[in-house]
């Protein structure tokens, strides 16, 4: 039986990623794979109850389990383009003080631009999630200062975006105008750059970010597979 950390249901399987994003991905003729990204479920995607994405279970896994704050002390939470049914969960920990912030969503707390977050001041978040935001944006070295800028100290940050584990090199142009070629080099159209998995970790960094790389050993095993997440997948932490 599998789980779901998100919602707590048991059932026997989770639901496969909708055929449609590999319908374009084969009218373009892609270079790459969709099973060459690093952390994404093909065949145990959703979850039948609450719809949750393997990475949606990955988050609630570490931050039901692995997350260090002291016990009752607030936990103020940013999250950056919230997914609902994550969102929910997030707001649902204890002694949660969740925002969320989206350039565009009326349904986020706050609109913000994640390059210029000046609402918020130095050091306001103990938890933040962005996820699958920053392949979105222009300059994302902004948007990596700013994110390490308002986390507090011995706060964490996770930070994900979708990496190709069969390129070397970030590709990237925030400029290239044409749909099918950001389908095609940046995996969306509404992309603007394909991360390498070195390149992505070198960026926190360089950002300031301690990074802890936690992959099926780090959860413990057997973790991964009862909760629909594959065994290559690697949830990114950015310290401070
Ligand atoms: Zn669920």
């Amino acid at each position: 039986m599998r789980t779901c950390p998100v919602c707590s249901c048991r059932f026997p399987n989770f639901y496969p990623l909708s055929r449609g994003h590999l319908e374009i991905t084969n009218r373009l003729g892609v270079f790459y794979s969709i099973e060459d990204f690093e952390t994404l479920n093909l065949g145990q995607y959703s979850c039948p109850e609450c719809n949750a994405s393997d990475r949606d279970r990955l988050y609630a896994l570490y931050a039901m389990h692995h997350m260090n704050h002291p016990p009752g002390q607030p936990l103020r939470i940013l999250d950056i383009a919230p997914a609902p049914v994550l969102s929910a969960f997030l707001r649902s920990l204890p002694n949660a003080r969740y925002r969320s912030a989206d350039l565009f969503s009326p349904l986020a707390d706050d609109k913000v631009d994640i390059m210029d977050m000046n609402i918020y001041a130095d050091e306001s978040f103990d938890f933040i999630v962005c996820s699958h935001v920053l392949e979105h944006v222009r300059d994302d070295a902004r948007a990596i200062a700013e994110l390490y800028r308002v986390l507090a100290k011995g706060g964490s940050a996770i930070l994900m975006v979708p990496i190709l584990l069969t390129i070397d090199t970030t590709d990237e142009d925030p400029d290239e105008r044409s749909e099918d070629e950001r389908w095609a080099r940046f995996g969306q159209d509404d992309h603007v750059r394909m991360y390498a998995k070195h390149d992505f970790v070198a960026r926190l960094r360089h950002g300031g970010f301690h990074v802890e790389a936690l992959d099926t050993l780090a959860f413990g095993a057997g973790t991964f597979r009862e909760h629909g997440i594959t065994e290559q997948s690697v949830l990114y932490v950015g310290r401070k």
